[in-house]
């Protein structure tokens, strides 16, 4: 057997627990599974879509062409209208798939936003592709302080429609995906004039290029943004409209209408952003996703690289190095509490959108809330994953064979795209305030979540230095000392805006992590009481490992509370190190429970059967377009010309 495939052999015969096990869990349910495991075959037995190790040598244009061509195909093996077939596609392809943001945003926009005429009016298309509609909201001048966007929809009460129109540059529409060059349609975010009155901002349900030319329509200005950090499949693009006239019909009217010429509002105002919940969630369920395969590269490599000699005279793997381990399996431990957490906030949005439909609002601002805290603290944490694989791989994990620095980025954008990641924290700790307040009154309002606001006194009387109470302890001493900030300052005259943004700004973005982190506690433990034996307690590992290490970065408010003492804080980190040797050997198994073949992976460095010299040095000297043409011209074109440099 080649050395490094028996190094790779070796470790997984020290694993202990059933794999499939852990799969089962990891998958949520047989139908995603199985899905899954077709995509990944697809996409590599499809000559024309599998992933092409010369694809980071590619310009732009043929990588966009390209990942066209791979949606078709996709097409024809899955049922794309449905989340749970493309939604793992997106960890399997080269580059962004083309229609997640139609799917993923727009449609369930118009499912939440629409009337069921408009649905069924415009959904079907989107089945077949007829449409494919980019979500327009952001603008070059404004894009999380939604309510300020300048473009305008003014109805025309003469002819009984809207016209649309961009009053400034800094109105322009810019950045939604799938605008460039792919969308036909647009769900355009606009200020409503009605009778000279603002009425807020709505989505429209624009066409924006002709069906059969795909042009843009008279009056539409539209294209691409350019080239950015990563993404570069992604058609981000721009849009603006001069005095566009749109159909009556356009304005998505669920909530709002325009009837014989009256304008009125139905139901709850905070439904506009339930449309978001859906991509939301998607970031939160498929990205950790891609942090587990950066995981799987590093921790396969980790073994099969071997860095000088031990007692013996042998060369140690560097997953020896306890370094090393602390590189990687914190966040392997952490990886888990997050995919555990993206199932659970999927079926937490799910009953949510079924309450929604029928205008039941009661779950709308705790889900909120859930979503925007994890989709805050996942999407950074699958970015600094990506980074410290990439690290824990050395040169190796520099390069694109790695496979490592696509992962880290696409999902880059994740931190500022759907809501910027400290604007969702913001929201987050003012629900948090929100709940703390229902304790005296309405205790009964405090939803399943956030019921430690219920229990303060006993946990701050609580002895116990088990790891679950102490991240409670943190989430509930924070809250309580930002909310006593907040009336300390508001007796000094200033205003709660002023204290908001100016006093207590670094604070509430602490406990709205702190109370992610604690989310995830509780799902990793729902998840271990119900999984198979065979798996419980090396789940009870990684959720130690996980809690441990959180309370082991931010131990500030456990310190100044008096609460754990020096002593307590080294047994916590030698308890750390000695979990770090448990897992180690279950390492591989923990990773190989995604099952991520090697074309998904697209890794010289990570394969299944290790390798990993042989598959770099094959990439350099065949699959290298560099080496192959065009530069060695160049180079004696340089050479040949006669530089006058002084000496
Ligand atoms: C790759 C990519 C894809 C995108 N796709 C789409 C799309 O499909 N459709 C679409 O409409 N848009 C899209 N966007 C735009 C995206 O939604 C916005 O960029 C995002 O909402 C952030 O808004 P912003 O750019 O205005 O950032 P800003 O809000 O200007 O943020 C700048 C800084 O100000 C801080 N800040 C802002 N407000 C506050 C506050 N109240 N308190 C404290 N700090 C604050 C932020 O934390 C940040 O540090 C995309 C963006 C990217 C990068």
């Amino acid at each position: 057997m080649h050395p490094t495939t028996q190094l790779l052999q070796e470790a997984r015969d020290k694993v202990t627990f059933p794999t499939q096990e852990l799969t089962k869990l990891i998958y949520g349910n047989e139908e995603t599974y199985e899905t899954f495991m077709k995509a990944q075959k697809v996409i590599a037995s499809e000559p024309s879509i599998k992933n092409h190790p010369d694809y980071h040598n590619w310009g732009r244009k043929e990588q966009i062409i390209k990942s066209y061509e791979k949606l078709r195909i996709m097409h024809q093996h899955l049922n794309l209208a449905n989340a749970s077939h493309w939604a793992p596609m997106l960890s399997l392809f080269q580059g962004t798939t083309p229609s997640a943001v139609s799917f993923g945003m727009t449609v369930p926009a118009l499912r939440f936003l629409g009337t069921d005429e408009q649905f069924n009016l415009w959904g079907p298309k989107f089945l077949t592709m007829e449409i494919v509609a980019a979500y327009a909201q952001t603008e070059i001048g404004h894009g999380s302080d939604v309510q300020n966007l300048e473009t305008t929809a003014t109805y025309d009460s003469q002819t009984d429609d809207f016209v649309l129109h961009t009053p400034s540059v800094s109105a322009v529409k810019f950045w939604p995906g799938e605008l460039g060059f792919l969308s036909n349609y647009a769900l355009v975010y606009a200020k409503l004039i009605f009778n000279g009155k603002n009425k807020g901002v709505h989505p429209f349900m624009v066409q924006i290029r002709d069906n059969s030319t795909h042009k843009p329509l008279k009056g539409v200005v539209v294209g691409d943004i350019g080239p950015k950090l990563g993404y570069s499949t992604k058609d981000n693009g721009f849009l603006a409209f001069e005095n566009y006239r749109i159909p009556l019909n356009s304005l998505l009217a669920r909530y709002v209408r325009i009837e014989n010429g009256q304008f009125s509002r139905h139901g709850n105002e905070k439904i506009s952003y339930a449309s978001m919940m859906v991509s939301r969630q998607l970031i939160i369920f498929i990205y950790p996703r891609m942090a587990a395969q950066s995981l799987t590269v590093a921790i396969r490599y980790s073994i099969t690289r071997q860095q000088f000699t031990n007692d013996k005279r042998e060369e140690n793997s560097v997953l020896e190095y306890q370094t090393q381990q602390d590189k990687l399996l914190p966040r392997l431990a952490t990886c888990y509490g997050m995919i555990f957490s993206g199932l659970r906030i999927m079926e937490l949005v799910d009953d949510n959108f079924h309450r929604v439909l029928k205008k039941d609002f009661s779950t709308l601002q705790q889900t909120h809330a859930i979503l925007s805290a994890l989709k805050a603290w996942s999407s950074q944490w699958v970015v600094d994953t990506a980074e410290w694989c990439r690290l824990s791989c050395g040169g190796h994990g520099y390069a694109h064979y790695s496979g490592i620095p696509a992962i880290y980025f696409d999902t880059a954008p994740n931190v500022t795209l759907e809501g910027e990641n400290q604007v969702m924290y913001l929201q987050v700790a003012r629900y948090l305030l929100k709940v703390l307040q229902y304790v005296e009154k309405n205790p009964e309002k405090v939803p399943f979540y956030f019921n430690f606001v219920l229990h303060i006194k006993e946990t701050l009387a609580n002895q116990s230095t088990d790891f679950g109470q102490l991240l409670k302890l943190t989430l509930t001493l924070q809250l309580i000392s930002v909310a006593k900030k907040i009336k300390d300052n508001m007796s000094t005259g200033k205003s709660f805006q002023q204290i908001w943004n100016e006093v207590v700004g670094v604070q509430l973005l602490s406990v709205a992590q702190r109370y992610a982190e604690y989310f995830t506690y509780l799902v990793f433990q729902e998840y271990i009481s119900n999984a198979n034996p065979s798996v419980k307690e090396v789940l009870q590992q990684l959720c130690d490992l996980y809690s441990l290490q959180v309370i082991l970065d931010n131990p500030n408010t456990l310190i100044e509370s008096g609460r754990i003492t020096v002593e307590q804080f080294k047994l916590f980190n030698e308890t750390k190190i000695e979990l770090l040797g448990k897992l180690k050997p279950q390492a591989l198994g923990l990773v190989e429970a995604f099952n991520f073949s090697d074309n998904a992976l697209r890794t010289c460095i990570g394969c299944h059967d290790g390798k990993p010299y042989e598959y770099i040095y094959e990439w350099a000297t065949k699959e290298n377009s560099v080496n192959i043409k065009g530069v060695p011209q160049a180079v004696n074109d340089l050479m040949g010309t006669k530089i006058k440099a002084r000496l």
